[in-house]
């Protein structure tokens, strides 16, 4: 059994088309990229990294990693998303592996293990995450580093990420996030810990609509993203 939602990816992929453009539905994706990019650029060496972008999209993510040295391969379950990403590639003259597949199939087709693995705004979007995060573990090398990012569910994140961001504000397409699919950092924590990984920090990402600026910063209470690193023997 294949862990996609159809629904989740028909979404993605209606809208590929404008995923460069930093006023579409993708500018949260834009606005966030430089904060996330520097805090796995501080956490991880990324000159020549094997690494994996699970879930990359259009590739915002996998192209600014690139751009730091590290190289990468990006899997997504949408037709179309890889194949804006490739053509932005190619644009940009970044060299990226992107495929169109899950971390599922690439375990099943026992491709090698990657050194970094990044699973960002993804999670919440599959049946079974649980199942995606234990795929990723198994698709890592020991020592090796992954991050997720996902929003937590409670009352705050349903306030902020579902009616703010999609119904006030209009920062996403409405229908972008159901809250019975939003992960609190305890379950991330629990699926990953039942994967042997080890927690080695976790942050909260904050939008302010006033200034429309986004930071990292304490408190993890709707969005978030976590460092894991796979023990060197297990
Ligand atoms: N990670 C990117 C894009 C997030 S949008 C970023 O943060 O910039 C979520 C992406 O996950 C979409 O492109 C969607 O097609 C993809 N996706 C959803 N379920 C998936 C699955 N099971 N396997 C791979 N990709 C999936």
């Amino acid at each position: 059994m294949q862990n996609i939602d159809p629904g989740e990816i028909a979404k993605f992929e209606s809208l590929a088309s404008r995923w460069w453009d930093p006023d579409s539905e993708f500018a949260p994706l834009h606005q966030i990229n430089p904060l996330r990019l520097n805090y796995i650029a501080e956490r991880v060496e990324l000159g020549g990294t094997r690494t994996l972008d699970v879930g990359c999209g259009g590739g915002i993510l996998s192209e600014s990693l690139w751009s730091k040295g590290a190289d990468v391969t990006g899997i997504d379950a949408g037709a179309a998303p890889i194949g804006v990403a490739r053509l932005h590639a190619r644009g940009n003259g970044a060299q990226i592996d992107y495929r169109h597949t899950t971390i599922e199939a690439l375990q099943e087709q026992h491709e090698p293990p990657f050194d970094l693995i990044c699973c960002l705004e993804m999670l919440e979007h599959v049946p079974e995450p649980a199942r995606t995060v234990r795929a990723c573990a198994q698709m890592l090398t020991p020592g090796g580093n992954i991050f997720f990012s996902t929003i937590n569910r409670n009352p705050k994140s349903f306030l902020f990420a579902i009616v703010g961001a999609e119904y006030l504000l209009s920062l996403l397409p409405r229908g972008t996030h159901h809250y019975e699919k939003l992960i609190r950092p305890s379950e991330l924590d629990l699926w990953a810990r039942e994967a042997s990984l080890n927690l080695d920090a976790i942050t909260g990402m904050h939008y302010n609509p006033i200034t429309n600026h986004y930071r990292l910063g304490p408190g993890v209470d709707v969005n978030y993203i976590a460092h894991y690193r796979k023990p060197l023997t297990s």
